[in-house]
This record gives C-alpha cells, structure tokens and sequence, in this order.
C-alpha cells in the first residue's frame, strides 16, 4: 500500500518505486532512506492500493485556499490513477491501519514527512502497524536531501546558509526516478469517501492544482525563464519567478526532477534558482534539528524582546492583514495573499519586516496569517522565514537592517505597477510616485505609522537583548 501525503504525484517517486518492488536496488535504498526509528527494505509485493487520508489536524489550520489546492490536487491525482485512489477521513493512525487490514497489506510505503506534527505522526502509524505485524517502509523525501543529512564534519548542524549550500551541493542528490504507472498495479479502492467539494474561494483566483499543471508550468518557466531568473526575481511587478511553490508544497513535483533539469542549464539564473531551492533545505534541515522553532524563536535571546500586544496591537494586526496600513507596497502585498493566496518573495520580505519593526507585533502573529492564506504554506518555509526577517532566526538579517517600506516599493517597483495592480484606490496615480503619494485619494488609509520614529523604537527594543 501506498499512503500518499506531500507527494502527490506518480513521477520520479521513489517510495512508489519501492512500493512497485522496483527500488530494491534503486538509488534510494541506502542513501535516502530515512535514520530513525523506520528502515527501508524495499521488499513488497507489486499490486498497491493508493490511500490519502484527510486529517483534520492538518486541514484545520490550513485554510480555504490551501485546502481548496490540496482538495484539487486529490482530484488530479485520482484521475492520473484512472479514479483508484482511496481516500478516508479521520485519525491517521486507524485509517491506515485499517485500510491496510482490509487487503491484506504486507507494507505501507511512504515517502518521510518530517515536519514536527509528521514525525510523531508517523511513528504513531508505524508502531500501530507493527502491531499487526504490517511493514513500514519509508523511502525518500520531499526534499533532493534528506533534512539530517548535510551536517558539519563534527556532526553539529549548520546554522548558516553559505557553508549548508556547499555542503549540500558536495553532497549531491539521486538522479530522478523512473516511475511511470505503468509499473504498477493500482488495487481498485472499497468503501472510498468521494473528494470533497473544494471550499468557496470568494474573490480568491488559484493556480491550477496537480501533477500535470506543475509539470507544464515548470517547462515553460525552463524555456521563457530561467534565464533572466537571477535579473528578474526581485521584481514584482514582474512575473520573473517560478511560481513552483504551491505544488513543492504539496509534492506534485519533485525538486530532484527540477535540479535535474537545471543542470543542463548554464546560466546565471539557472545557479540562482538551484540556491533558492537550496533555502527550502537549509529551512527543513533547521526544522528537522530543531523542531520547536515552529513556534519558539531559534536565538532564544529574542524571548526578553518586547513585542505589542493587547486591543491596539490587534486593532493595527487588522489593518495589517486587509492591506490597509497607508504604505502602498505593504497593502498590494497584503492584499495580493488575499486575492492568490501567494505572494512575491520580496514583498514578503518587505510585509514582514513592517510587521515586526514598525508594528512591533510578534512575528508569529503574521507567521499564523500566512499558514492561513499561503497555498504554499509550509511550516519550515513559513516559520523561518518569519524568524529571519524578525532577526530571532539562524542566518538572520542583521537586527538593524529595517526595511523601508517606501524606498523597497521605489526600487522593486519602479513603475508602480505592482501597486497599482492590487491596490484599486492607487490605480489613477501615474508612475513611481504611488509609493510616496503627496496627495492620498480619499479611500486610501493615511499611513498608520512614522516609519523614521518606528524605526527608533525597534532599534531600542532590539538593543536592549543584545548589549
Ligand atoms: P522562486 O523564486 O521561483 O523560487 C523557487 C523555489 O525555491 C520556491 O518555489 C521555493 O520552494 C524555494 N524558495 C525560494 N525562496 C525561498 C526562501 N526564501 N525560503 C525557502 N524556500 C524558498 N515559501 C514557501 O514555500 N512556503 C512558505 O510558507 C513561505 N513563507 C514565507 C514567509 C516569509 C516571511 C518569507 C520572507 C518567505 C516565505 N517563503 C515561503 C519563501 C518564498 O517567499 C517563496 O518560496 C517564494 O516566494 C515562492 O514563489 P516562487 O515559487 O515563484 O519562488
């Protein structure tokens, strides 16, 4: 049985692989599998039963859009197993347990889910299983090296970016596997639950979800982008990225089969790419060594920062979230997260620092807005991410280094554009003078900060952790 969860694809997956009976000296029988309490023996009979479960552990948190993806990406995923997936609702560790029961499964197989809730999980379902004397076989990962793996020669982790990226390159990745269906004979699912319809999206506008839209969306990235990627990724006025991150997220690609393709790319952009991608590692890995920094600050001198909070920090938390905060570049960002549950790397850079230094509210308020609407949405991604920006993570921006908000518009967005797309009350100001409006339209929200005195006030909280 094969019990998909951030893998939802049937390309270049080596758990099918292994589940197939193919992996058994495959690339990823010694390298990848994961350390811990599973082992990986590859043996396995070839007919499989594809389960998905819905959790509502995971689906809670996760909002309309995130869900509405997820829910879409099944659809495709069952319609690429000509509809022979079985999908259950509830706790994982007797549905699994009882769907492999009912046919008599020898293995569940599954590729590792290593975020915090994943892990225990996991050994929840293993241990379950092996009480009914049914195999777990855990092969692979969502990411091209295992979160673990990369250590310093002294087996301590790394902290930094740079030497995990070296590292990481040294230690290279399994070439993609072969996984086409037909290796594999599906076991036609009993008692299957019908997908749930996807839940109202309102104004909100999402890619289209699965294997296939992933697939094409990264060949045309390959052919029209990649080359001007390193130029064009810090601009969003700009559709200069890949977009790739919804469907990382949920596995219907897999970065190995992406760095596979790079390599035969000689570029700048191509190099770019293979270091952004290397950031999801760097994160998973911090993750996976320190699983509380989902919700706790990974430099623990920033527990003695003081952050806002009470009615006027959740008052000014509100404007924050509709995108009404008076500073152009904040709002379209805000608000682009609303309309496609996604937004451009360099405005969440620049949202997040406004949130934590010049609002002055945890960062972890803004991390649980994000979860909510990202379609990305990725607890290591997201949480880290959060805590560079806030200064309390590893590799984190310098404390000082204090986004202005209206010179990042001025400089990321030349035109305006970027602005004027999302923010309708902005739309009949010309030019760059949107981020810096000498006369404000009467809808548009006066800024509800001084950016200058805010900035003061985060330096002296910050200074008084640190000195
Ligand atoms: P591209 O520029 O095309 O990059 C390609 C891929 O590289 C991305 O799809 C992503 O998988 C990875 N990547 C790029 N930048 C980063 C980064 N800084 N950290 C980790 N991976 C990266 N990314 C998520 O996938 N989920 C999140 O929940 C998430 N939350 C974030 C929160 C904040 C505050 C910030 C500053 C960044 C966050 N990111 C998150 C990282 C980044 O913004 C997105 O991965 C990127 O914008 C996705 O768009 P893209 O696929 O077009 O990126």
């Amino acid at each position: 049985m094969l019990w998909f969860r951030r893998d939802l694809r049937l390309a270049d997956h080596a758990a099918l692989h292994t589940a197939a009976g193919q992996a058994v000296k495959g690339p990823f029988t010694d390298s990848e599998a994961v350390k811990g309490p599973f082992t990986a023996s590859g043996r396995s009979g070839k007919r499989v039963l594809a389960l998905y479960v819905l959790d509502g552990r995971l689906l809670k948190p996760a909002g309309a859009p995130r869900t509405a993806f997820l829910l879409d990406s099944l659809r495709e995923l069952d319609a690429a197993l000509s509809g022979r997936l079985l999908v259950r609702r509830g706790d994982p560790v007797r549905e699994v347990v009882a769907a492999a029961k009912e046919i008599g499964a020898s293995a569940v197989h599954v590729t590792a889910d290593l975020a915090p809730y994943g892990r225990k999980r996991d050994v929840a379902v293993a241990k379950a299983l092996a009480e009914h004397g049914i195999e777990w076989v855990v092969t692979g990962s969502p990411y091209a090296v295992t979160p673990g793996r990369v250590t310093k020669p002294d087996g301590d982790p790394y902290r930094v970016f740079t030497p995990f990226h070296r590292a990481w390159t040294r230690h290279g990745w399994p070439r993609p596997a072969d996984t086409s269906v037909s290796i594999v004979d599906w076991v036609p699912p009993e008692k299957s639950l019908a997908i749930p319809k996807s839940p109202a999206l309102g104004e909100t506008r999402l890619p289209p979800a699965g294997e296939q839209a992933a697939l094409g969306a990264w060949h045309a990235f390959l052919e029209d982008g990649v080359a001007d990627y390193a130029a064009e990724r810090d601009r969003p006025d700009h559709e200069g990225t890949t977009r790739m991150s919804a469907y990382l997220r949920w596995g219907a690609i897999h970065p190995r089969t992406m760095l596979a393709d790079l390599a035969g790319v000689a570029s700048e952009g191509a190099q770019s790419l293979r270091g952004e991608l290397c950031w999801r590692e760097f994160h998973a890995d911090v993750l996976w060594h320190r699983p509380e920094t989902a919700r706790k600050n990974y430099d623990r001198r920033f527990d003695r920062i003081s952050y806002d909070t009470g009615p006027e920090a959740e008052e000014a938390f509100g404007h924050w979230c509709a995108g009404r905060t008076g500073f152009p570049i904040v709002d379209a960002g805000m608000r682009q997260l609303l309309a496609e549950g996604w937004m451009h790397n360099r405005v969440r850079m620049v949202v997040a620092s406004f949130l934590v230094k010049d609002l002055h509210l945890p960062w972890w308020w803004g991390a649980r807005h994000f979860m909510r609407h990202l379609v990305d949405g990725d607890l290591a991604s997201n949480q880290l991410n959060w805590q560079w920006v806030a200064g309390s993570g590893t590799d984190a921006a310098p404390y000082f280094r204090i986004f202005n908000p209206t010179t990042q518009g001025q400089k990321f967005d030349p035109q305006g554009d970027y602005v004027r797309r999302y923010v309708p009350e902005l739309r009949g100001v010309a030019g760059k003078s949107v981020h810096a409006l000498k006369e404000r339209p009467e809808r548009y929200p006066a800024p509800m900060v001084e950016h200058a005195q805010e900035r003061q006030v985060a330096l002296q909280r910050y200074g008084s952790i640190t000195s």
